[in-house]
């Protein structure tokens, strides 16, 4: 593989935010240094050997830091012996089990949250304290954190607050309060995350977070962009902007990939570093008005390995409304999708043996992964024909 992987000269730019540094072991983000390019194991992480060979993959590939999911004591068991196995610094993603950091922090140099998750374990326990156990283990062990704040699972107290279509204000309102919360605990080696799956909205919210936290260094990335090319162009339209504009220390582009080829999110991250730097701008940015699907990177907790497949089968069948303004979500698993196909136009959401079809919010029933694919034509069609009925469909190209 051929990969220029020499610090990018937008490094050096004078107008980047003021961001301040923070370590991730040899790495260090932050205004002054490279924008580091990360990505994340879709293996499963109990499989040693595979998700170690992938982690060596991310980073021969220029990875800086290579995301593992942690769920259980025995991913926290397997990321102990993946940490002899590279040497690649590493970044968990906790999920719901948030005291699992006791037992990774010494392993890694970074761990992700999800301030959206905090609220499903220990229902009884103050969200504030359980940042405060966390933020405690990273300090022990000299490990950066990052508030990483997603579209799919708001914090549901602060959308409560805000009409249910303002997305954007609950998720900034969270990573708000998990900073000061941070500062307020004399933690300050994290940073923040704000992502969506629509390029527009990654934007807006960067830059609303940026004006009124510009000292947080930023990861940047559009959750679930989905397949390349169109993954890579959703990307492109959001980053390429904020990077010029100094938003943005760290990025990830989320795409759905079959193993072998996961190595492409690298190099698309590369590329739109290099592109930043070098102010060169996307030809023709993601615009929304077209059928879109959205589906996830996939990750440790996929249940069944088909779900790549899957999602490469619905953008074929769907070809034939590829003009049609219709959001179709096609996600790995339990933890994430349902929530994450709920503004959808179409979903599902893949089980070990069954894929669950939903439109919007409500559930349409599970079906086997051979039949799932007329049954969801069969909803495609009719919102086609009942936005024909009402004069505004597209014409299908
Ligand atoms: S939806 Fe599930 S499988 Fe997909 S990236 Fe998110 S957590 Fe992983």
């Amino acid at each position: 593989m051929n990969i220029d992987l020499n610090p990018t000269p937008l490094s050096s730019l004078q107008d980047r935010k003021p961001t301040r540094t923070v370590r991730i072991g040899t790495v260090r983000i932050g205004r002054g240094h490279p924008i580091a390019v990360q990505s994340m194991c879709a293996t499963r992480t109990q499989d040693v050997a595979a998700t170690a060979a992938q982690a060596e993959m991310l980073r021969e590939a220029g990875a800086a830091v290579i995301r593992i999911a942690v769920d259980s004591e025995a991913d926290a068991q397997a990321l102990a012996d993946i940490r002899q196995r590279t040497t690649a610094p590493l970044t968990v993603d906790l999920q719901e089990n948030y005291r699992l950091v006791v037992r990774v922090a010494p392993l890694v140099q970074k761990v992700r949250y999800n301030p959206g998750h905090l609220y499903h374990h220990q229902k009884e326990v103050p969200w504030q304290d359980k940042v405060r156990f966390i933020a405690e283990a990273a300090a022990r062990h000299g490990c950066a954190l990052r508030v990483g704040v997603n579209c799919g699972s708001i914090d549901p107290a602060l959308q409560e607050k805000f009409p249910p279509h303002d997305k954007l204000s609950p998720m900034l309102e969270s990573a708000l309060l998990h900073c000061e919360l941070l500062d307020r605990l004399g933690f300050d080696q994290y940073c923040v995350s704000l992502k969506d799956s629509d390029p527009a909205k990654v934007v807006e919210i960067n830059r609303r977070f940026s004006a009124q936290r510009p000292d947080v260094p930023l990861h940047l990335g559009v959750t679930e962009a989905g397949m390349p090319p169109e993954g890579i162009l959703k990307t492109r339209t959001a980053l390429l902007p904020l990077l010029a504009e100094g938003i943005g220390d760290t990025i990830r582009v989320s795409l759905t990939l079959p193993n072998p080829r996961k190595h492409e999110e690298v190099t698309a991250g590369l590329e739109i570093v290099r592109d930043a730097a070098a102010g060169r701008i996307t030809a023709e940015p993601w615009t929304p008005g077209r059928l879109n699907i959205i589906s996830c990177p996939s990750c440790s907790r996929v249940e069944n390995g088909a779900f790549v497949e899957l999602a490469e089968q619905v953008r074929e069948m769907t070809r034939y409304a590829a003009h049609a303004d219709v959001t179709i979500a096609v996600m790995g698993c339990r933890v994430n999708g349902p929530g994450e196909t709920d503004s959808a136009d179409l979903g599902l959401w893949c089980g070990p043996r069954y894929v669950n079809l939903k439109r919007g919010s409500e559930t349409l029933g599970s079906f086997a992964y051979d039949e799932i694919l007329p049954r969801l034509k069969q909803e495609l069609d009719a919102i086609l024909a009942h936005r024909a009925a009402e004069g505004d469909a597209r014409p299908a190209g």
